[in-house]
């Protein structure tokens, strides 16, 4: 449990990332001026942070992960639960401390609390330079000279094309063999609880040809996993004439071409059978049989599928405003089990204690993960945020202390669940794509298997970005444990 806990207030691997950060590495090749950049909350925000990065490189930048070297420090920052934000904050003061003996500094807020907060950071944070929201970065090289002149800006405008698609991303924190792709940007759901359509705007699809050629240029420098990222990304829809996916829905009988989600799979997983492909985050509403049947035929798209449920009961979904119902939840868990048989990984988020939520709605959630057998879930309580369609309409009238309670039977419940799903692993032989050292021993190192779980195996012969055929012989919740059988065995 200790593994799962983070802080009682949230939970697990996301929000760990949350409170957490990730840094820029040092780099030198001789620019002149070097930036130091902060990345918090969701993959979308560290994929976010490699363009930025991109973007800087072009206009003179080197990065470095210290930032007292920095000329530019940039927070790249969440707003998906107050806590989030609240990090930020006391970030910000920290780096007031530093700026005092080093005035010439630019300091930039990026990411959704920037696009939230607009110019009122300006006025809260008095550190601050420049505050710029996810859609106006190709600005930024201009906010930071105009800031180094002593003039403050802000660009918040929110784009109904801006993809990135031409920027190569910096890859920061790399291991060399998993990266990400960002496939979509911004959110049409309005999911009552949730921030994110109005600090990312609306949806649109980054064009797939630019998509194929940057998981060819992948593998090509030796990757061997590329995640394909959107908030939503069965929603992905894209032609040539419009890359706006309400206004494609609107014309889509005038366009030449229609790319859906399971078409971009397709092209994704034949840039090579080495190559493995994975995706997040499904939305229940979307994720077609198409889909999965794309996942069944190619062996290299992994068999796995983040599917967040939020809550297992239909009154309470109904007002999440998530526009399915706990039937409909479990029919498309059917699916995958019936198309992508027991070992298909499914993993969940869920949101403990939203507005009028009563026991009985909360015991549902705990009888749907009964029904689902998660692998394992990003658990959190639900955490008010301002101008979202919930905080207008509804109470936030859980107690905080009765939100701790439900989601720490809601975690207890997964941590069985999780051991419970690992136990039927232990026995078998499967393939893994080793990533990098494990935190606990230097003999050992580990990796991934089709279904997201990580296997730890002894590093003798085994280098990162090796297949390696394993037998699992044991586990806990959270890992498993595996012995080497063959190493890159034939997969094409
Ligand atoms: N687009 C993804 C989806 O719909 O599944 C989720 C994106 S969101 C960045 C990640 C998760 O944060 C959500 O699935 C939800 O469980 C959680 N979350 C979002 N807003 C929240 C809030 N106000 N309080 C607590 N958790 C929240
Ligand atoms: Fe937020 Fe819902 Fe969009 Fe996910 S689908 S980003 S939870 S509005």
């Amino acid at each position: 449990m200790d593994q799962l806990i983070k802080d009682i207030d949230i939970i697990s691997g996301e929000e760990a990332q949350a409170l957490d950060y990730k840094t820029t590495p040092e780099e030198n090749t001789g620019k002149t001026k070097k930036i130091y950049i902060e990345s918090y909350g969701c993959q979308m925000n560290f994929s976010d942070s490699e363009i930025v990065a991109s973007i800087m490189k072009e206009n003179g930048y080197d990065t470095t992960a210290d930032f007292q070297q920095a000329d530019v420090v940039f927070l790249n920052t969440c707003s998906i639960r107050e806590k989030a934000e609240q990090t930020v904050r006391n970030r910000l003061n920290h780096f007031n401390a530093v700026k005092k003996n080093k005035p010439e500094m630019t300091i930039g807020v990026l990411g959704c609390m920037a696009e939230r907060l607009k110019d009122k950071l300006l006025e809260e944070e008095k550190i601050v330079d420049v505050v710029v929201g996810p859609d106006a970065y190709r600005d930024l090289p201009n906010l930071v000279n105009a800031a180094e002149d002593g003039r403050k800006g802000v660009n918040t405008f929110l784009s109904r094309e801006e993809t990135y698609a031409d920027i190569a991303p910096v890859r920061l924190n790399s291991n060399g063999v998993t990266a990400f792709i960002s496939i979509m940007r911004g959110c049409d759901n309005m999911c009552s609880f949730c921030v994110v359509p109005f600090t990312r705007g609306r949806e649109r699809s980054r064009d797939p040809h630019s998509i194929v050629a940057e998981a060819r240029d992948l593998f090509e420098r030796g990757y061997r996993e590329v995640t394909l990222l959107g908030q939503n990304v069965d929603s992905y829809k894209w032609s040539p004439e419009e890359n706006n996916k309400a206004r494609l829905n609107k014309k889509e009988e005038e366009v030449s071409e229609v790319v859906n989600f399971a078409n971009l799979l397709e092209m994704v997983a034949q840039v090579n059978p080495l190559l493995r492909v994975r995706f997040s985050t499904s939305h229940p509403k979307d994720i077609t049989d198409e889909v999965l049947y794309t996942m069944k035929k190619y062996e290299n798209i992994c068999n796995y599928i983040h599917l967040p449920v939020q809550s297992g009961n239909s009154r309470v979904l109904e007002l999440m405003n998530r526009t399915y119902d706990r039937e409909w939840y479990l029919d498309r868990v059917k699916a995958i089990r019936e198309i992508l048989g027991e070992e298909c990984g499914i993993s969940s988020d869920m949101i403990a204690g939203f507005c009028t939520e009563t026991e009985e709605e909360h015991q549902d959630t705990l009888t749907l993960m009964d029904i689902v057998k998660y692998d394992f879930s990003y658990m959190f309580y639900y955490s008010e945020r301002p101008g979202t369609l919930a905080a207008k309409k509804y109470t936030d009238d859980i107690p905080l202390d009765v939100k701790k309670r439900r989601l720490n039977e809601i975690i207890e419940k997964q941590t069985q669940l999780s051991l419970e799903r690992n136990k039927l692993d232990v026995g078998k032989e499967q393939i893994i794509l080793i990533e990098g050292t494990s935190k606990k021993s230097e003999f050992e190192l580990k990796g991934r298997n089709s279904a997201n779980k990580v296997v730890i195996v002894p590093s003798e012969g085994l280098k990162i970005g090796d297949y390696v055929k394993v037998k699992i012989k044991d586990c806990t919740a959270a890992t498993l444990f595996g012995e080497v059988l063959e190493i890159n065995p034939a997969l094409a």
